[in-house]
């Protein structure tokens, strides 16, 4: 069994995890319970100083070392005004704006939630996308207050997991995860574990820790996030091995070691699957680390119901992904670190894999060459 970490642990966090309130600039909460299990496992924990997290795991004596990239923000509101029972609150995320009017809202207003309903939508100036709301509630919100769409917050239906937040919850989870198998491990291995703030309205944290070198510049980064389900990156059917996203296409050493990983689990297990392709339904931070001359590569999760979009019933729903995509996920992530201590991240495998049998082969070509009887070809 190739089964890393057993799913009653993978369950446990992912109950812990999504469930917290967050959106842009409103992370705190999900950044307390990140640091707390950094912290318990006595692995350090930096607090950079706009809040993104880094948590690192060295053992052993590793030749390599890899990165992985989560965000703990998700398409949210956040309040900034109160008049009676009207909350103003300022919008940061990518849904279509035909989805705002009369959806429900749920804001954490200290120990209790606050519902409401969207009555006033004003548009940024490109007209494109939604800036600001206009509440009716039913209750106290307070300026600062986080929001949220007011759905299913966490609930196990059968093999999937339907969250008011998926993206990147999951991500962040799959992190923790594979650092806590690490650690107590004692695996020869150096795991970076990310954790970066308002992603979904452009990779601002990220962007912030780029501008401030803060991540070594050979340092090989993936980015883990849940992406819209497409074909051949389908719910259930396992991780995906990101190629490359809306903008940009990713690093081939990272996509090797990542997919050479894969394909080693899979032996082992028939049963591990695992996908490949380019998950252009949205652009996530490899690009950002990819454009700023890191190696990046990504991982992606299928996910349902896209930032909370259901499509098919036109309105706000839970997202969902398949518990196995989320375990098979935590095994990838745990086996590409342990494979990149083995040696630096590049295309050394794959120039050797490349040359394998060729010299033989090539036998053939002075062989025929010398014959020189293309001379007198017809
Ligand atoms: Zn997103």
């Amino acid at each position: 069994m190739s089964h890393y970490v057993d799913n009653q642990r993978i369950e446990q966090v992912a109950a812990e995890l999504l469930p917290i309130w967050t959106a842009p600039y409103c992370e705190e909460r999900v950044m307390q319970y990140i640091a707390a299990f950094g912290e318990k496992l006595r692995l350090p924990v930096e607090h950079d100083r706009h809040g993104n997290i880094i948590i690192t795991c060295r053992k052993g004596k590793p030749k390599g070392r890899i990165a992985f990239a989560a965000h703990m923000d998700h398409p949210g509101f956040e309040v900034e005004g109160v008049w009676e029972d009207r909350v103003h609150a300022r919008w940061g995320g990518g849904v279509p704006p035909e989805y705002f009017q009369g959806a429900k809202v749920a804001f954490h207003a200290g120990k209790h939630t606050v519902r409401g309903v969207i009555t006033e939508v004003t548009m940024r100036p490109d007209g494109k996308r939604v800036d600001k709301v206009t509440i009716s509630v039913d209750g106290w919100a307070r300026t600062g207050d986080t929001g949220m769409w007011d759905v299913t917050v966490y609930e196990r239906q059968g093999d999937l997991i339907v969250s008011r937040v998926v993206d990147d919850l999951a991500g962040c989870a799959a992190q923790l995860l594979a650092l806590e198998y690490l650690s107590k491990q004692r695996a020869a291995a150096e795991m970076w574990a990310i954790f970066t703030r308002a992603e979904e309205v452009g990779f601002v944290g990220a962007a912030q820790l780029v501008k401030t070198r803060r991540l070594p510049k050979k340092l090989p980064i993936v980015s883990i996030e849940s992406s819209m389900a497409l074909p051949n990156a389908e719910i259930g059917k396992g991780p995906v091995v990101r190629l490359g996203d809306r903008m940009t296409m990713f690093n081939q050493a990272v996509i090797d070691l990542l997919e050479q990983s894969a394909q080693q689990l899979a032996k082992e297990d028939p049963s591990f699957a695992w996908q490949r392709r380019v998950m252009d339904g949205g652009a996530c931070e490899a690009t950002l680390f990819n454009s700023f001359g890191y190696k990046a590569g990504g991982i992606s999760l299928p996910l349902g119901n896209y930032h909370n979009v259901d499509r098919e019933k036109k309105t706000i729903a839970p997202e969902y992904i398949h518990f196995n995509d989320l375990a098979r996920c935590v095994d990838l992530v745990i086996r590409a670190s342990l494979n990149a201590a083995q040696s630096e991240v590049s295309l050394d495998r794959l120039k050797a894999s490349l040359l394998e049998g060729v010299e033989e082969k090539a036998a053939n070509l002075t062989r025929r060459r010398a014959r020189s009887h293309w001379k007198d070809l017809a």
